[in-house]
């Protein structure tokens, strides 16, 4: 008689984790017919809802109407004094945005009979878990913890804040410096510049966003620098000081900049303390993630694990494809007939402008295929003919000449995430240059620009 027969499962899923991963799990397994139960000890949605995304778009949209005040003038605004920032308003409204996600989320699991457990899971064994004082014999575990901040470690790092508490500032930084040359790096240099902050970014490599494609990179830093932020690449923090004004930031090239606040935006690691695995038979990789294979089993079969916590890319909307394959694997009546396709996912860095990339970028394709076609338009969009503006946007796309397939798309320039997400289907779909070309634009736009660009800018 098996363990199983002699004693039946209190769950046939118990998730450890309400992110986006964990709450699709969960909510998908339990329309399968799955009796399931989440635990979490912090807040409901995650790193997304709570302390990324969705507040991050926010203060983003915030930080855009310090361009918008300026531009209007040229369309024939007048505002009747300089507008003013008030920083308790935006933390405030965003707080109250957040309840009511989360009282969404708590809501969508008690609507899918998913129950809901408070406090930090500990797994026992492979299917037992401890949460609250109350073990739970479980079928199967999924692990979806997300990621968790991590601070290198130097004199007065522990001055710094990370993404976790950025939002909730009590006082507004008049004065902002962020380590790291990231996507949180790079989206709250522009943001807190955007507030109007005195913003400096310090980056240890020589230009930021290390694995996107080169000229989008330079792009994005001739604009970033364009609208004011202090950008200081071959750097890096030696050492933070707390002093009368602020805090004193001495870097390694000697200088010492005085701030308000400092953000150590330095990447983040599974945030997996305390939850029982490294005495399990789990295997990690290098970087301490949990090693799972196609069906997102980890080296224990009953133990699964989705999300930020695998060292994937990190990114809500593969947490979401991820939490729906592992259903369908698990508990579908079909399963998958493929692996979970992880090329050509589409994303952007909000930085001002935004970047906004799908497909290869210009130095991988050149290594894939050899002979590619590169078409760019760098312009001044049309808005910034009289809005005086020197943003600029920039439009790349990457062909493989033998195929004529769109293997790349890039863009910096305004709602370029809005306008990839387009882009990114066709390049899905494996389109060629002659099918974008064969596209009647829609005038007059930016993106009109990715179905217009006929001679390529090189070979
Ligand atoms: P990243 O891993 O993207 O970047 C970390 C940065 O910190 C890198 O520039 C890295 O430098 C630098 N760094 C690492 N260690 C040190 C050190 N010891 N001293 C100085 N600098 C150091 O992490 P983030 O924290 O920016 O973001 C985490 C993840 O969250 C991202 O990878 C992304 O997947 C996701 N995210 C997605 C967003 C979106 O979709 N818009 C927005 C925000 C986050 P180096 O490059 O040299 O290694």
């Amino acid at each position: 008689m098996s363990d199983q027969d002699r004693t039946p499962r209190d769950w046939d899923l118990f998730v450890i984790g309400a992110g986006s991963g964990g709450v699709r799990a969960a909510r998908t397994a339990a329309a399968a017919g799955a009796r399931v139960a989440v635990a979490e000890d912090r807040y409901l949605g995650g790193t997304c809802v709570n302390v990324g995304c969705v507040p991050k778009k926010l203060y983003s949209y915030a930080a855009h109407f310090h361009d918008a005040f300026e531009d209007a003038e040229g369309f024939g605004w007048q505002l009747p004094e300089p507008p003013r920032f008030d920083w308790p308003t935006l933390r405030d409204n965003k707080v109250g945005e957040i309840k009511r996600l989360n009282d969404i989320y708590a809501r969508l699991l008690d609507g899918a009979d998913v129950r809901l457990i408070n406090g930090r899971a500990r797994v026992l064994d492979p299917h037992h878990v401890e949460v609250a004082g109350e073990v739970h014999s479980v079928e199967k575990i999924l692990v979806a913890v997300g990621g968790w901040p991590w601070i290198p470690d130097f004199p007065g790092s522990e001055l710094a804040v990370t993404s976790n508490e950025v939002f909730d500032l009590e006082r507004f930084p008049e004065r902002f410096l962020v380590l790291g040359g990231g996507y949180i790096a790079v989206e709250f240099a522009s943001i807190f510049n955007g507030l109007g902050s005195d913003t400096h970014l310090v980056y240890r490599g020589e230009l930021f966003l290390r694995g996107f494609d080169r000229e989008v990179r330079e792009f994005a830093r001739d604009q970033m620098r364009e609208k004011g932020v202090d950008l200081r690449f071959d750097t890096n923090i030696e050492c933070i000081e707390r002093v009368a004004g602020g805090l004193a930031v001495t870097l390694t090239s000697g200088e010492t900049l005085e701030v308000d606040a400092v953000l150590a935006a330095t990447g983040r690691r599974p945030h997996l303390a305390g939850l029982g695995l490294d005495e399990l038979d789990v295997q990690l990789t290098d970087g301490g993630h949990p090693k799972v294979d196609e069906r997102f089993a980890t080296s224990v079969p009953s133990i699964l694990a989705i999300g930020d916590v695998t060292g994937g890319p990190e990114l809500t909307p593969v947490a979401l494809a991820e939490a729906m394959h592992l259903v369908r694997c698990h508990f579908g009546e079909t399963p998958p007939k493929a692996p979970l396709a992880y090329d050509k996912i589409a994303t952007t860095v909000f930085c001002h402008p935004n970047i906004g990339t799908v497909g290869l970028t210009e130095e991988q394709a050149r290594e894939r295929y050899g002979d590619i076609r590169v078409y760019t338009a760098d312009f001044r969009p049309l808005k910034h003919t009289l809005s005086g503006s020197r943003e600029r946007c920039l439009m790349k796309l990457i062909v493989d000449d033998a195929s004529d397939v769109v293997v790349g798309a890039h863009m910096v320039g305004e709602e370029a995430g809005e306008v990839i997400q387009g882009i990114a289907v066709a390049v899905k779909a494996g389109l060629t240059k002659a099918d974008f070309d064969a596209t009647v634009g829609i005038h007059p736009t930016g993106a009109e620009e990715f179905v217009t660009m006929r001679t390529p800018t090189r070979r």
